[in-house]
């Protein structure tokens, strides 16, 4: 096909990623074509990370109100699940309505196009019946969608994925939860707060079974404590809806679940054939585009975010997005490093972790040296009180003598994770990191008893 317009660029989708992109290229003077199918912004700030955060954020004080009436002898009021998602409507999602990310991109100079956007060849997209000739080249940064697992059943069933939670107006009175991932753990906890009975099924032996051990046992504890029925590896082998509830299957004889909600939170994966990545010589059945430390993926082609594999989270397309523009700028950068990749489960305790877990560094050949501190050792702890959960976990490089990996779990642990994150990046040696002050009294404390506990 012939191309019939042209632009300097063509970003492909307008997540947190794809939007950056587009806005910074536009603002420095590029003639800027960007292509959404659904909402300018993507997934994260509708149906992602900013709504399940203001989610997590109402079911956590409802968590310490009960806290601090527990202590007082006194109930406490579970508000109503609808004022809270009239909240997220109203605040986060704006009723679903991109008007104020659209303007922004335009603002910028950058030019709108809506609709779904095709690969049809080298610097070429088509969108309906138009084609762009990109001069520069083209910016894929079109995201994920959940991963439905091929469950018998599953597909002709009315399952929820992330984005029915989030526009949920009324809360469910029970739901199974398939997938113990982050996104799994943090919804359940949420829902659970709000009075809805929650199971979570994971097929794994341990919940966020791509983190420590010790956070899938802390994640699972505080779950049971939040009254989630937690069931690890425990596969669904069929799935049902028979007008009125859910019914999931998990062999061995075991009487079927059942639940007026099925979440599926199974992972996510990138749709590489609709994308016609074939037309510029990409392998469509590929999980992922692969792209190189300036986040090209071939002559005039770049991508960035969910689509590189390099970690599903918006600070990762972010970061990518960054390094992108640079290099379509003709500016000088370094290259993508993921050494020290940040992410936190937003559960209460948080769970944050950046760089390998124990288990990686072995399985690279690392001489390692850990230790786990729980963080109700630490005055900080202590003072806390109920809902003091959480841990330090450090993973060192015995022979570099510099962390490679850790976890803060806790209050704030997502917070705490940033002087680890900054420790793993900087290869800070663990012997300056032992002769810091770490203020008193704090939960990143631990972190010094931890580095002192190194074995
Ligand atoms: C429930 C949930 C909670 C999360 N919480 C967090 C969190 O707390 N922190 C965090 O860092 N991450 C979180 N994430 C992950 C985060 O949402 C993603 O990593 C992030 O949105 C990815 O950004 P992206 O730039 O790859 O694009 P996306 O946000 O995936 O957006 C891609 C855009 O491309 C568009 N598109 C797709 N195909 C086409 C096409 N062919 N043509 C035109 N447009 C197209 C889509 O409509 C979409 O708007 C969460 C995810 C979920 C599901």
């Amino acid at each position: 096909m012939s191309a019939n317009e042209q632009a300097d660029v063509v970003v492909v989708g307008l997540g947190p990623g794809g939007e950056y992109v587009a806005g910074t290229l536009a603002e420095a003077g590029l003639d800027v074509v960007g292509v959404e199918a659904e909402l300018v912004g993507g997934e994260c700030p509708y149906w992602a990370c900013v709504p399940s955060k203001m989610m997590t954020r109402a079911g956590n004080v409802l968590a310490e109100a009960g806290r601090v009436s527990a202590l007082a002898g006194d109930a406490v009021v579970t508000p109503d699940w609808g004022r809270v998602a009239a909240r997220i409507r109203d605040e986060a999602t704006d009723d679903w309505d991109d008007r104020v990310a659209a303007d922004r991109l335009v603002a910028k100079g950058g030019r709108l196009v809506r609709g779904r956007g095709r690969l049809s060849g080298p610097r070429r997209v088509t969108v309906g019946d138009r084609t762009w000739e990109a001069r520069r080249g083209v910016v894929l940064a079109t995201g994920t969608r959940p991963r439905i697992p091929p469950v018998p059943g599953l597909g002709a069933t009315p399952y929820w994925t992330n984005r029915d939670a989030m526009a949920a107006k009324e809360l469910p009175g029970s739901m199974v939860v398939l997938g113990g991932g982050a996104i799994g753990v943090e919804l359940a906890q949420v829902f659970a707060r709000f009075g809805c009975a929650v199971t979570v099924v994971e097929g794994q032996d341990r919940l966020l079974s791509q983190e420590e051990p010790e956070a899938g046992a802390l994640a699972a504890e505080v779950l049971r404590a939040d009254g989630v029925t937690v069931l690890t590896g425990a596969r669904a082998q069929q799935a049902g809806h028979d007008g009125t509830a859910f019914t999931l299957g998990l062999g061995d004889g075991a009487e079927p679940l059942r639940a007026e909600r099925l979440l599926v939170a199974a992972g996510r994966h990138a749709d590489l054939t609709a994308l016609g990545v074939d037309t510029v010589g990409l392998d469509p059945a590929a999980g992922a585009v692969p792209t190189d430390g300036q986040m090209r993926a071939g002559e005039g082609l770049w991508a960035v975010g969910d689509i590189t594999g390099r970690g599903a989270f918006t600070h990762v397309s972010m970061y990518q997005a960054q390094i992108a523009v640079r290099d379509i700028l003709g500016e000088a950068g370094p290259d993508a490093d993921y050494r020290a990749l940040p992410r936190v489960t937003f559960t209460d305790p948080e769970i944050g972790a950046v760089g390998l877990t124990e288990r990686q560094a072995r399985a690279r050949g690392l001489r390692v040296r850990t230790s786990v501190l729980p963080l109700a050792s630490s005055t900080r702890g202590w003072i806390h009180g109920p809902g003091n959960e959480g841990f330090i976990k450090l993973v060192e490089d015995a022979d570099r003598g510099v962390l490679v990996g850790a976890t803060s779990a806790g209050p704030a642990g997502g917070e705490v994770l940033y002087g680890l994150n900054v420790a793993v990046h900087a290869a800070v040696p663990v012997d300056r990191l032992r002769h810091m002050i770490y203020t008193y009294p704090t939960f990143h404390r631990t972190v010094e008893a931890a580095l002192g506990a190194l074995r």
